[in-house]
């Protein structure tokens, strides 16, 4: 049964405070736009946090209580959109900051929101079905009033799923009584879901790699590519990337690492990979997640969790380009030695922001009645990626930044404008 590791997370959170660190990247970029200080007193902490206590009959009788969030950035774009987490790490802090992340991502590929995020403290590995059901749907019936089509719309995120957006989908609806598909994002696809949806994280990171190998003059057949985390977005992206012809040298996931010089079979890998992204346990000659990240390669693509490159181990990163699937797994100290080392990094809220971008897709799609073809999801989709990575790269050389406060300048941009032209700052 899931236990509540609050007093854990606390001090994980202290030694790398990821809202802190946004904070201070949102600063600078500010300055660099020539903000005035209120448009940051604004801008460095959600308008809106709702924190929410959710019992839930476990399957043994007993009842237990979750402690679930939902942080709303800023409204003045439009309505809010980010996804749910589901973790046993979850923090308000962290909810903060992804939801800060969420703004920048929306405002990188030009979408008409601003960011929100939520998140259950909850190991959803060891819950049953009908307990994660039961935690979904009383999720919803918590957060019900600050949320909707046209507020504040979720999505998937770390261990959530199609089923779990479907059920949340159906408690909205039954709550409001009308069907509103245009609540929740990432549905399957009978359910008034997008084509690509589930790929999409994968596809955005696979343009942006595609992009800044480009920059670098590395062709990406037989380049050596390592992905840490084999979720939804390391798993679709080292097929992406198995299928351009480069080598996945190492893929991880949260018990360990594996590594073959000559490239690993990624089809076998995904076949066996359980739900929650688990294959490593299948095999005996595993290497650690820090030996994972050191590796000689060509492109590093963190796909699973924060601060997972840090001051400590950035020395040792032998990658040439860095292209952050995850969000924030690389610290600001890690930031400045990986780009003093010359090392192109592709920042999370650029690189993962497909994800979101097909979400956008997919409410339109639910908000005009009219659903799109996979090929026209992948057209869309391609363009948004290629003109947002270039915007950002060419911020990052006209301004003389490195490429995470390039993309912080045009991310929180549209955010600050609509704050001022409705006349909040
Ligand atoms: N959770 C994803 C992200 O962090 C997707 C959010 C969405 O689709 O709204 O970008």
């Amino acid at each position: 049964m899931a236990a509540e590791t609050g007093a854990d997370n606390q001090a994980l959170e202290e030694k790398h405070d990821v809202l802190k660190s946004t904070q201070t990247v949102i600063h600078k970029a500010l300055e660099k736009l020539g903000y005035p200080e209120e448009v940051y007193e604004l801008l460095k902490e959600p308008i809106r946090m709702l924190t929410v206590k959710i019992p839930v009959r476990m399957d043994d009788g007993s009842v237990k209580i979750f402690t679930g969030y939902r942080a709303q950035h800023n409204d003045a774009v439009g309505p809010t959109k980010g996804g749910i987490r589901f973790h046993p790490n979850v923090t308000e802090k962290e909810v903060k900051a992804l939801s800060i992340w969420m703004t920048l991502k929306c405002g990188i590929v030009n979408l008409p929101y601003g960011g929100g995020k939520g998140g259950i403290i909850c190991d959803p590995r060891e819950m049953s079905f009908r307990e994660l059901e039961a935690l979904s749907r009383g999720y919803v019936r918590a957060i019900s009033q600050i949320v909707g089509p046209t507020k504040d719309i979720p999505a998937p995120d770390v261990f959530t799923n199609s089923q779990i957006m479907a059920w949340m989908m159906d408690e909205y609806s039954r709550l409001r009584e009308n069907d509103a598909p245009g609540f929740i994002t990432g549905k399957p696809l009978v359910l008034g879901g997008s084509h690509g949806r589930e790929s999409a994280t994968a596809k955005g990171v696979t343009i942006c790699i595609r992009e800044a190998a480009k920059k670098r003059g590395i062709n990406l057949e037989g380049a050596r590519v390592v992905v840490q985390g084999f979720g939804n977005a390391g798993s679709f992206l080292s097929k992406f990337m198995h299928d351009a012809g480069a080598k996945v040298i190492g893929i991880s996931d949260a018990y360990g690492a594996l590594y073959d010089p000559n490239g690993l079979d990624i089809d076998y890998l995904l076949d066996r990979r359980d739900s929650f992204g688990t294959v490593t346990k299948l095999f005996d000659n595993t290497i650690s997640n820090k030996e994972l990240l050191e590796l000689d390669c060509d492109i590093l693509v963190p796909a699973a969790i924060e601060n997972q490159i840090t001051e400590e181990n950035a020395h040792n990163i032998r990658a040439k380009i860095v292209v952050e699937a995850a969000n924030g797994p690389t610290t600001l100290e890690a930031t400045q030695i990986l780009t003093d080392r010359g090392i192109l990094l592709v920042p999370d809220v650029l690189a993962s922001a497909g994800g979101v971008t097909v979400s956008y897709f997919e409410w339109v799609q639910n908000n005009q009645g009219y659903y799109w073809t996979e090929e026209e999801i992948d057209e869309k989709l391609e363009k948004v990626l290629v003109h947002s990575f270039e915007s950002v790269y060419n911020t990052s050389e006209t301004r003389r930044v490195d490429m995470r406060l390039a993309a912080y300048m045009v991310g929180v941009r549209k955010s600050a404008e609509a704050s001022r032209f409705r006349g909040w700052i």
